[in-house]
C-alpha cells in the first residue's frame, strides 16, 4: 500500500518561479558563481520602522489569534490609502487581510469559482493564477495577446472569449511577467465589455506602487462607474514594502457578503495572518513613504539600465517595461541554435542552458504562456546586472 496524491493535486503545476529561483540558490550552495533574476523579490531589507513596529507589537503582547479576516485597524489603513490614493471609498469590512496576496488570490478564486466556471486569463500570465482556478474545479480561459500590444488585452479579444460560462476576468497591471502597464483608456475599453457582460474583475494590483510612467496609475474599479460592484482588488506589502517574507496581502471585495465568505474560509483555514505582521504593515502603510519612492528610483534606474543592455544585443527584443521589476524578453530568433554544443529549441532548454553555462538564472516564457521568451526579473545590484547582462550578451553571441 502507498499513499497516493489527490488528482486535483497531481494536475497541479510547481510554481516555476519559486523552482527556478530554488535551482540558483542550490547551484550558489555547491560553489557556483550564480546572477539570479529569477524570482520577483526586492532585494532591499525591509525598511527599519516597519521592523521597529513588529518588535514593539511583540512587546505589547499582539502575539496571539486575531480575528479570522484580520485586524480591523489594518483594514481602516488598506481602505484609508486606497480612498487617499485612488479616491474609492470601501468599509473596512470588505477588506480581508490573508498570509500574502497569493493567498488572498486564492481565496477570492475558491469563494467566487463554482466547479464548471470560466475565467479569462490574458497571457502571458503569472504562474499561479491558472493553478489557483483549476483548484476549485473551474476553467482557466487562455487569451493570448501580442508583444505588438505589449501584451495587452484588447476590448475585442476579450469580447471573443467570453462564452455563457464566462464568470470573470483576471488582470494585472502593472504586469508581471511582462512589465507593462495598461493606460486608463485601455482600461476603460475592457471596463465597457465587463459592464455590458457583468463578468467580476479580480485586479491584482500589487505593482501599483512600482510605475515608471508619468501617468498617474489607473486603479481598475475607478475607471468607470459601476465597477466597485463587480470588483475584487487584490494588494499587499511584499513588494511595495520589500515585505516578502512577511506574508501580509488582502482583497478588497465588493461587498460585505463576499468579505465575510472569504473571512470564513480562511477561519477554517489559516485562523490568521501572522499577529506580528500584521502590526507591522500597519506601519508600512501608515508611516513614511519616502522609502517607496527610494527603492522605486532604485528600480527604475536598473530598469534604465536592462533595457539599454537588452537592446545591445542584436534578435533580442522586449515591450517597454513600464512598471514592476521585469524585463520579458522575445528569445524566439535565438532558438534552434547550438550553445556550447548543445541544440537549444526551446524557452526552457533556453533558460537552463544560460544557467549552467553561464551562471544566470530566469524562468522560461512558457511557465507564463508564453513560449519563446523568457523573464528577467531586476530586483537585483546594478553590479549584478551589469555582470548577468555580459553574460547573456556573451551566451547569445557564441550561438551557432
Ligand atoms: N501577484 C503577483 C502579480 C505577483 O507577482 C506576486 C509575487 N509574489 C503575488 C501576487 C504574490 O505576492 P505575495 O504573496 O508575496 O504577497
Ligand atoms: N511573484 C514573484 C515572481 O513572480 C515571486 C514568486 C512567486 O510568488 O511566484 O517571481
Amino acid at each position: 500500500m502507498t499513499v497516493t496524491v489527490s488528482q486535483l493535486i497531481q494536475a497541479l503545476e510547481p510554481s516555476a518561479t519559486m523552482a527556478m529561483a530554488a535551482k540558483a540558490k542550490e547551484l550558489k550552495a555547491a560553489g557556483r558563481t550564480i546572477y539570479d533574476l529569477s524570482l520577483g523579490e526586492p532585494d532591499f531589507a525591509t525598511p527599519e520602522h516597519i521592523c521597529e513596529a513588529a518588535v514593539e507589537a511583540m512587546r505589547k503582547g499582539h502575539t496571539h489569534y486575531t480575528a479570522a479576516s484580520g485586524i480591523p485597524e489594518l483594514k481602516k489603513a488598506v481602505v484609508k490609502q486606497y480612498h487617499e490614493r485612488y479616491g474609492l471609498e470601501y468599509p473596512a469590512e470588505n477588506v480581508v487581510i490573508s498570509n500574502g496576496a497569493k493567498h488572498a488570490i486564492h481565496n477570492v478564486f475558491a469563494c467566487l469559482l463554482d466547479p464548471g466556471d470560466e475565467m479569462i486569463i490574458p497571457a502571458p500570465y503569472w504562474v499561479s493564477y491558472g493553478e489557483l482556478v483549476k483548484l476549485t474545479g473551474a476553467v482557466p480561459v487562455i487569451v493570448n495577446t501580442p508583444q505588438s500590444n505589449g501584451f495587452k488585452l484588447t476590448a475585442e479579444a476579450l469580447r471573443a472569449a467570453i462564452t455563457p460560462k464566462s464568470k470573470a476576468l483576471l488582470l494585472c497591471s502593472p504586469s508581471n511577467p511582462t512589465g507593462t502597464l495598461y493606460s486608463r483608456e485601455e482600461l476603460q475599453a475592457l471596463a465597457d465589455v465587463v459592464l455590458d457582460t457583468e463578468l467580476v474583475v479580480v485586479t491584482d494590483e500589487i505593482y501599483d506602487r512600482l510605475v515608471y510612467t508619468d501617468q498617474p496609475y489607473a486603479s481598475f474599479p475607478t475607471v468607470r462607474p459601476g465597477l466597485q460592484e463587480l470588483t475584487v482588488v487584490v494588494n499587499g506589502v511584499s513588494k511595495t514594502y520589500a515585505m516578502t517574507g512577511w506574508r501580509i496581502g488582502w482583497a478588497i471585495a465588493p461587498n460585505k457578503a463576499f468579505a465575510k465568505a472569504m473571512g470564513d474560509l480562511q477561519s477554517q483555514e489559516t485562523s490568521n495572518p501572522c499577529s506580528i505582521s500584521q502590526h507591522a504593515a500597519i506601519a508600512a502603510i501608515q508611516g513614511p513613504q519616502d522609502c517607496v519612492e527610494k527603492m522605486r528610483q532604485e528600480f527604475d534606474r536598473r530598469r534604465r539600465y536592462v533595457a539599454s543592455r537588452l537592446a545591445s544585443i542584436p534578435g533580442l527584443s522586449c515591450p517597454e517595461m513600464e512598471g514592476a521589476f521585469y524585463a520579458f524578453v522575445n528569445i524566439s530568433q535565438h532558438l534552434g541554435k547550438t550553445y556550447g554544443g548543445v541544440r537549444v529549441d526551446d524557452d526552457t532548454q533556453w533558460c537552463l542552458e544560460l544557467l549552467g553555462q553561464k551562471g544566470v538564472a530566469s524562468v522560461m516564457g512558457s511557465a507564463f504562456g508564453a513560449p519563446g521568451c523568457v523573464r528577467f526579473s531586476f530586483a537585483t545590484s546594478l553590479e549584478n546586472l551589469a555582470a548577468a547582462m555580459d553574460a547573456v550578451q556573451e551566451f547569445v553571441n557564441g550561438a551557432r
